[in-house]
């Protein structure tokens, strides 16, 4: 997600940590660097401008200048700004009583709308809600048998019917709903390839005949630019509640991510991280804003950690890392829960540090089965602790489960640095994003 702005941050804070003494024209230089990186993202060029006056305004008043770590100072006004940009947002779905509550998803054809639905029930399900799923896609000929198909998967009603008023669907499928007891209608709606009048005036004739409780358009975020232009022309007409971003995981760039809230005024409300229906996230402007400069994501990651695991374990987790005391083992064991969670590489990148280092490589069953080789070629002292893993016990680790030793001190860096990382991180909020640079 984000890989090349992500680089391109890095370089820049590393640049200006490099320079020891920095002057005004620094941190300018800087800006243009990043607002060239922003616009290689596909920002909104607007969006971009601002921003780059924002941070340097902000730099100015803090004396960026006049610090003894500039660099740093840099990266937390960065993150702050980032996370302006795109806040705030409130992450809570709110629900009416008496239900059902209403919430229709709109978007154009191929965004990711109904995979959406069917994600968004199965999110709602594991709130403790009830809901249930109206197709009223009548554009798309798979459309219905699509939202079907995915409602048997997730044990989900879901309301049909066969003709081409989509009012009349909306307006029983919401009778359905109540006559079935549930507490939430998911209403996918009409996509056309492109926004026209036929599509608006049909998607708002339905708003207008049921009145949701919320309206949420999905967004493809892989189509940069288009879809915030699509999100605004959306807004013009319907008055969203929120976007819902989808293919986050496919997203190199992360233009859309980065314009949306200030181009639309809307902010999004959930990022869709995968084709599988668990591949979706409440959206963190904070969270996103440090994924993006690299630095990880630990809450998200203890969230879904705790998802996985009994309370108990999850709180082991979070000390671990917060006094950085976990060891190899414990290293392993993470890896291998996070095997579990599905998208290894994903998961991965949320460790602060180890996305960057990772690239694009994608980590698979044999890349974990590789390091399980090298740690348990370890003795147990070396694996509570990395320090004592001197050339020769490398050298040793390395015939021990037939890896070189170049391959066992790139497992002991990665593990070391995403260890202290998150020591700084889990513990410190912005205070422990001191020193992350200059590691
Ligand atoms: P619709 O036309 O808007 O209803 O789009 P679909 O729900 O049929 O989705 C179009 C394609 O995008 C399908 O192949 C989905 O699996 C895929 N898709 C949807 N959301 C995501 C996502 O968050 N990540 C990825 N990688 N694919 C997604």
């Amino acid at each position: 997600m984000f890989d090349a702005l992500t680089q391109k941050f890095n370089s820049v804070f590393k640049s200006l940590s490099g320079k020891g003494k920095i002057t005004e024209a620094n941190v300018k230089e800087a800006m243009r660097e990043v607002r060239k990186a922003l616009l290689e993202a596909d920002v909104n060029y607007k969006v971009a401008k601002q921003f780059c006056k924002d941070v340097q305004e902000a730099a100015m008043g803090q004396e960026v200048v006049k610090s003894l770590h500039p660099g740093q100072v840099m990266v937390k006004i960065v993150n702050d700004e980032l996370t302006k940009l795109m806040g705030p947002v409130d992450t809570q779905v709110y629900f009416v009583s008496p239900g059902p509550t209403i919430i229709m998803l709109a978007g154009l054809q191929g965004c990711g709308k109904t995979t959406t639905a069917a994600k968004l029930a199965k999110y709602l399900i594991s709130k403790g809600k009830k809901p249930m799923m109206i197709a009223d896609d009548l554009q798309r000929p798979a459309a219905i048998d699509q939202l079907v198909t995915l409602g048997e998967q997730i044990d989900v009603e879901v309301y049909t019917e066969d003709t081409k008023d989509a009012v009349r669907v909306a307006k029983n499928g919401i009778k359905r709903c109540k006559q079935g007891g549930y507490d939430v209608a998911i209403l996918d709606t009409a996509g056309r390839l492109h926004i026209d009048e036929e599509m608006m005036g049909e998607v708002s004739d339905v708003a207008k005949a049921v009145t949701p409780h919320q309206i949420y358009l999905v967004c493809d975020a892989m189509i940069g630019q288009d879809a915030v232009t699509s999100a605004k022309e959306f807004n013009d007409r319907l008055e969203l509640d929120g976007v819902i971003l989808t293919k986050l995981d496919g997203d190199a760039r992360g233009g859309a991510a980065l314009s949306v809230k200030a181009v639309t005024g809307k902010p999004i409300k959930f990022i869709g991280v995968g084709e599988k229906l668990d591949k979706i996230e409440e959206f963190h402007p904070d969270r996103m804003a440090s994924r993006i400069l690299g630095m990880g994501d630990v809450v998200t990651l203890v969230e879904k950690a705790q998802e996985q695991y009994d309370e108990e374990e999850a709180k082991k987790m979070q000390t671990k890392m917060q006094k950085g005391t976990f060891g190899f083992d414990d290293f392993l064991k993470q890896m291998k829960a996070m095997k579990k969670m599905g998208g290894m590489s994903s998961m991965l990148k949320l460790l602060p540090g180890v996305g960057q280092q990772l690239g694009n490589m994608d980590i698979d069953d044999g890349e974990i089965g590789k390091m399980e080789g090298i740690i348990h070629s370890m003795t147990e002292e070396e694996r509570r602790d990395p320090e004592t893993i001197s050339a020769s016990r490398r050298r040793r680790i390395a015939r021990g489960c037939g890896r070189t030793p170049n391959e066992v001190a790139s497992l002991v860096k990665t593990f070391k640095r995403s260890r202290d990382m998150m020591k700084v991180v889990s513990s410190g909020g912005m205070g422990g994003l001191k020193g992350l640079m200059s590691g």
